[in-house]
């Protein structure tokens, strides 16, 4: 047996990077310490894709990396309008071969941030973002706003890594020198341990952050006895822990970016901390969800100019979310191929996007069975990234973190995958020209 130090959680955003783990026998047998419940779960592993796959007469069957790869190869090499989408759950290496994959082959390249956090994106394009490390937020923040997420149970190990329950070096008492305030559509784990809770109606976060902008500003006169169900003194209050605070901090999640009024309602968040610095210092950060969403927004905007939803058709690199993102290409029914790399749209996407996807031919490269492997027409296992392969991503703070390889494994990783599936396209067009 075998105890690693040092291991990197490859779930949420927070990639917690301080976990020890037994190895025995090549297998993570037991997580010693530093992973939450459901970090502790993704390192031990459940039931895996055993064999890549492809469906003949409508049934899933077995056969080589080779021929699922290359048969994956011909069918984007000969798409029209294909989509390469997924990318936020694997390593920035794998991501960046993607996007060349998609120039290649005219395709349109896009990650879960257009279902999620891609309303962050566009605002922070619009106006710019006051961010910071968590390990300032660590050392420093004496206030932590939560607004539209619940790190309770969503990402596990934030406040005590990051935030609120976190001993800092300027915060030496933890918990006891900060203040928790929530802003939530229902009570939550989160909200159960805050100083302020507020119980916002749905869809109006704008309004509220508005009259907290407002009371920043000095025109509490102005906003109204009651705000999104909010009460005036409430307000006033959040406002007054703001202006008192030495270092605030306000972490949103995707209550705020999916609800109505969507990349305006962060517009207005950046605003309102914005406002906040004409009495203190703070700083604004989206809770990311996978370990490396934000890790392919920086590789996608280092190789094409733009972050996500980027369409290669006009032979250059053509951004429009709202045409271009891959929920938009689907609703339109559009796509003829579609690439899923480590993400689950049947999950997530919208019924008449997830109806076309099992229209059309999908290929899914994934180390595990999901909804998407369902439908899919070639389905190629691959190694877990973070515990049988190694690469870099970006945690929700912008800060690079290179994952570990902590056991060996037959399985391919999805960088050799998807440049196995670019060198064959290559071919076949070379093939073509001749
Ligand atoms: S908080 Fe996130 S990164 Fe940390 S151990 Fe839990 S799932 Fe993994």
């Amino acid at each position: 047996m075998t105890v690693v130090t040092d291991v990197v959680c490859p779930l949420c955003g927070s990639v917690c990077d301080d976990i020890e783990v037994e190895v025995e026998e090549n297998k993570i047998t037991k997580v010693i310490k530093g992973a939450c419940a459901v970090g502790k779960s993704k390192l031990q592993g459940h039931e895996r894709i055993k064999s890549p796959m492809i469906r003949v007469n409508g049934v899933l069957k077995e056969c080589s990396y080779d021929e699922a790869i290359k048969k994956a190869a011909e069918l984007l090499a000969k798409a029209r309008r294909p989509l390469l989408y997924g990318w936020s759950s694997t390593v920035c290496e794998a991501d960046k071969v993607g996007i060349a994959l998609a120039e290649e082959i005219g395709g349109v390249v896009d990650n879960t941030a257009s279902v999620c956090h891609g309303p962050s994106v566009l605002a922070i394009q619009d106006v710019g973002i006051p961010c910071c490390t968590l390990g300032q937020i660590k050392n420093r923040a004496d206030l932590v706003i939560y607004w539209g997420s619940n790190p309770a149970n969503a990402h596990m190990n934030h406040m005590k890594r990051y935030s609120y329950i976190s001993k800092g070096y300027f915060l030496p008492g933890g918990k006891k020198d900060k203040k928790l305030a929530v802003v939530d559509v229902r009570e939550t784990s989160t909200s159960k341990m805050a100083e302020l809770f507020a119980q916002i109606e749905p869809g109006k976060d704008f309004l509220l952050f508005s009259a907290v902008r407002a009371v920043l500003m000095g025109y509490e006169d102005i906003v109204p006895d009651e705000v999104g169900g909010i009460p005036k003194e409430k307000i006033v209050t959040l406002a007054n822990m703001i202006k008192e605070s030495r270092f605030f901090i306000t972490f949103f999640g995707m209550g705020v970016t999916q609800s109505r009024c969507r990349q305006n309602n962060i517009v207005n968040a950046i605003q309102t901390t914005r406002a906040g610095h004409l009495h203190t210092k703070g700083a604004i950060m989206p809770m990311r969800g996978h370990y490396n969403v934000n890790g392919f927004n920086q590789v996608c905007t280092w190789e094409t100019g733009y972050p996500f939803a980027v369409d290669f058709s006009r032979g250059f690199a053509w951004y429009n979310p709202g045409e271009t993102a891959s929920t938009d290409l689907l609703g339109r029914g559009e796509c003829d191929v579609a690439l899923i790399i480590a993400s689950d749209p049947a999950s997530h996407f919208p019924a008449d996007a997830v109806k076309h996807l099992a229209r059309i031919p999908v290929i899914i490269i994934d180390p595990y069975h999901n909804p998407t492997t369902e439908f899919a027409d070639i389905v190629i296992p691959s190694a877990i990234c973070g515990i049988e392969a190694e690469g870099s991503v970006y945690r929700m703070d912008n800060v690079p973190i290179r994952v570990r390889k902590v056991v060996n494994t037959d399985y391919m990783s999805d960088e050799e995958i998807v440049e196995r599936i670019l060198e064959e396209v290559r071919a076949i067009k070379e093939k073509e020209g001749e």
